[in-house]
């Protein structure tokens, strides 16, 4: 589909659809702190040109340099970029950073300022860029979980409980891990400041990759039925101990506020309003590699008030998906699908 193809189909639902709801998300992207991370990354600029070269690394081909750049993570990638102008210059050259550092900046100076750059390649983050649809339901997503790397949509990033990144404590207690294993897991510091549309205050804490740590539990149990079991004995144990303090305390006279039970159930998930889900996400459009063109999704009219899948105000399409959002759901009259 050439540009004009693509401006004409979407001005043909133009009177069906809206681009942007008046809801801030508070994402990472717009947190005060990130926003001038950001604007520092982008006045480290070349003035002048190179007048040294990199030294032994000048002896591979250009091209070579340019995969080996490709592959390695954006942490690595943005060492590299200070080294001197002419490392700047070279990384400049490959084109999926260069289509990064434009479309989604916001994405990289998020991951950075987060310190899980060195869990993302250069390479996932542009075929990330590069990809439309959510990685769980397949809709139009318009956002990056950037703890590891995924494409998401809004509805997925709220429910689904593997984009909600735990606290170290909670996670080792949740898959029965010790420091050691979940130090080598994804994870992430929370830059303090307010997230989520609930507007809600989060300080600063580290999160670990919930599925990186459901993994790194199967794989240490060698099974989920040998973790739960694991994880419930635990339980069982740590109540237990409790019992035990807090009668001794009964029995000393101590004071029993000092003996503290431990927890049992999972920290409430207020889904779109736990600020934890927005921590590590950054708003990313879609860059079409065969156009140039950047997709950034559009509402439907008729799930305005919707609130329940298929229908809900917070799904995004493309002109294509829209077309089968209308054959499945209906055309629209008078602000609500009907399907006859
Ligand atoms: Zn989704
Ligand atoms: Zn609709």
């Amino acid at each position: 589909m050439t540009k004009d193809d693509h401006s004409t189909t979407t001005s043909q639902f133009a009177h069906l659809t809206y681009p942007e709801l008046r809801i801030n998300d508070n994402l990472l992207d717009e947190n005060p702190r990130v926003i001038k991370f950001q604007s520092k990354f982008e006045s480290f600029q070349l003035h002048e040109p190179p007048t040294t070269n990199i030294g032994t690394l000048s002896r591979l081909p250009l091209e070579l340099l340019q995969e080996v750049l490709y592959q390695l993570d954006i942490a690595t990638l943005v060492g590299f970029r200070r080294v001197n102008r002419q490392a700047f210059v070279i990384l400049g050259s490959v084109p999926a950073y260069r289509a990064i550092a434009k479309h989604a900046r916001n994405a990289l100076c998020g991951a950075l300022a987060i310190g899980a750059g060195r869990w993302i390649s250069c390479g996932t983050l542009y075929e990330k860029l590069s990809t439309p649809e959510c990685e769980v339901c397949g809709d139009f997503a318009g956002y990056l979980y950037l703890l590891t790397c995924k494409r998401v949509c809004f509805i997925c990033l709220s429910e689904e409980p593997l984009y909600l990144p735990l606290r170290l404590s909670h996670a080792c207690r949740k898959f029965g891990l010790n420091s050691k294993i979940i130090n080598k897991l994804p994870c992430m510091r929370v830059i303090p400041g307010t997230y989520s549309p609930n507007e809600k205050k989060t300080p600063q804490c580290i999160l670990v990759d919930c599925k990186s740590a459901l993994t790194a539990g199967i794989t240490a149990h060698g099974s989920i039925r040998a973790m739960d079991t694991f994880v419930s004995d635990l339980k069982t144990q740590r109540f237990e101990e409790y019992i035990a303090r807090k009668a001794a305390a009964r029995n000393l006279g101590d004071g029993l506020s000092r003996v503290r039970r431990p927890p049992t159930h999972d920290p409430h998930d207020g889904q779109s309003g736990n600020p934890l889900r927005f921590v590590a996400v950054a708003r990313v459009p879609c860059l079409s590699a065969a156009s140039q063109e950047l997709e950034w999704g559009f509402h439907c009219l008729g799930c305005e008030r919707a609130k329940r899948s298929p229908l809900h105000y917070r799904r995004k399409f493309t002109v294509a998906s829209f077309k089968d959002h209308l054959a499945q759901c209906g055309g629209i009259r008078n602000g609500e699908h009907h399907l006859n």
